[in-house]
């Protein structure tokens, strides 16, 4: 912790990992003496460097860009980059560090890493995003390959900032690879790629309900977030016949009690994905619905919770009220939403409770299958895409329930996501000798 003290993202994924898998270490033989968390928390190779870009006003705007790649023992380095104004090393290593585990649960082989900017693309045009993207792969083109490090979208980036910066790689190395995942469906995507974290997190946690015997039929829904991921669980829950009541942003959140159909989904998606606006002109639209300025939308009465947008973003509170409001299911879809204290909440209250990690992993797994695809040559189709993503996610889960069951039967899928994942980079680093 010392070593790492300016870093309290980092810390606080590390010691959530810590707590389960050093009892884990400590029962099992094979993975003593041989230092493997205290490798596992050292980024095998860090980069930092300057991406200065010219604005519309012909001004030089300097950013700092980054490549955290962690561990590369059963795959090449696999990740997203973030362009938000937030994102430092120690926001890129927390995410770098979890991946290295989700990529590890996903049964494809691929190692983690993550990267990004402090770049805000919100209010840039275009042809700024365009000239930031170009001069951020200039750099970043040295570092990465389609054997040695894949990076993909996450918040901020999207299908237009990844095609951005595929066109510059192509450019700059002369070679048409899949070095680059989330593309376009006309130069190497995959097909179902952009909703499969939203609907491979309503998967999961259609797989935690059967477990007693619910599913999302008839079920209240509050979702956060109004991004990719909010946007395709809140498709998949709506599918299933449950009722999402609730989108949000930054700056606020919005109540539809009567639920957002699809007709209403199709209005968020075109407000968030092409006019880039914010979720408060949902109200406009829908007088009926509410809007709350400033507040995330944990107070809202529910039967299942899916925290969609970013880290931190459901405290202790927020665990409380979700509870003693009869809430039996929460799923992260986002990266390490809920505070570690929020997660003791939901534990010591035996409600389901997912962690991003296991939950949120669809998406890397079909990037992994668009890596597949781009390495054929060939594409599946949505329903082989589909399916393999169902049956990826099931087999997580059916790994949290071997790992995490707890003796009064109780699955305590944090332990679970974390010892599975932990054992299969250990094996591998173990194979591999001290490196
Ligand atoms: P998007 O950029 O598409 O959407 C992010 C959403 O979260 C937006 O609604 C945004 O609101 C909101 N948000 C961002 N920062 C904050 C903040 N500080 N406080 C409150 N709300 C905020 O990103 P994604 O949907 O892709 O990602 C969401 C989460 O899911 C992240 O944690 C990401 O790491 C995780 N994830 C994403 C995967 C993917 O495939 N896309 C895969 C696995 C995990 P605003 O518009 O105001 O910024």
């Amino acid at each position: 912790e010392k070593r790492n003290a300016n870093e309290p993202e980092f810390i606080q994924a590390v010691r959530e990992v810590a707590e389960t898998v050093i009892p884990f270490i400590d029962k099992n033989k094979k993975y003593q003496n041989a230092k493997l968390l205290e490798r596992m928390v050292e980024p095998e190779r860090v980069f930092m460097f300057r991406v200065p870009w010219t604005n519309d006003q012909g001004e030089i705007e300097i950013n700092r860009g980054f490549r955290v790649q962690m561990n590369s023992a059963i795959g090449p380095y696999k990740g997203g980059l973030r362009f938000h104004p937030s994102v430092n090393l120690s926001i890129l290593k927390f995410l770098a560090f979890e991946q290295t585990f989700k990529n590890s649960l996903t049964t494809l082989p691929m190692g983690g890493g993550k990267g990004g900017s402090d770049f805000n693309p919100k209010g840039k045009s275009d042809a700024e995003v365009m000239r930031f993207c170009q001069s951020f792969m200039t750099e970043l083109s040295k570092y990465i390959g389609a054997n040695t490090d894949v990076p993909a979208g996450d918040i901020g980036v999207g299908a237009r900032e990844i095609g951005y910066l595929f066109g510059q790689y192509k450019r700059l190395r002369d070679e048409f690879t899949g070095v680059l995942t989330g593309k376009g469906l006309e130069y190497g995507g995959s097909l179902i790629r952009p909703e499969a974290t939203g609907y491979g997190t309503v998967y999961f946690a259609e797989s935690m309900l059967k477990t007693r015997g619910e599913d999302f039929n008839g079920k209240k829904v509050v979702i956060s977030g109004s991004g990719n991921v909010a946007q395709f669980a809140t498709e998949k829950a709506i599918e299933l016949g449950a009722t999402v009541v609730t989108l949000s942003d930054s700056s606020g959140y919005i109540v539809d009690e009567a639920g957002i159909d699809s007709e209403k989904l199709a209005f968020v998606k075109e407000l968030k994905n092409v006019k880039r606006g914010r979720i408060k002109e949902y109200v406009e639209k829908y007088p009926e619905a509410t809007y709350v300025e400033g507040k995330t939308p944990w107070t809202v009465k529910c039967d299942i919770a899916l925290p969609c947008a970013t880290q931190n973003e459901l405290q202790e509170e927020d665990a409380k009220t979700l509870v003693s409001n009869g809430c039996i299911c929460v799923g992260e879809g986002a990266n390490m939403p809920c505070t570690a204290d929020a997660v003791e909440v939901f534990l010591e209250a035996k409600i389901l409770f997912s962690p991003g990690k296991a939950s949120n992993a669809g998406g890397v797994a079909t990037s992994g299958l668009e890596m597949s695809q781009n390495s054929l040559r060939y594409n599946w189709t949505r329903e082989e895409v589909d399916a393999k993503l169902h049956q990826i996610m099931n087999d997580i889960h059916a790994k949290c329930v071997e790992y995490g069951t707890e003796e009064d039967g109780f699955v305590n899928y944090v332990k679970g996501a974390n010892i599975a994942g932990f054992v299969k980079v250990a094996d591998a680093m173990l194979a591999q000798g001290v490196v």
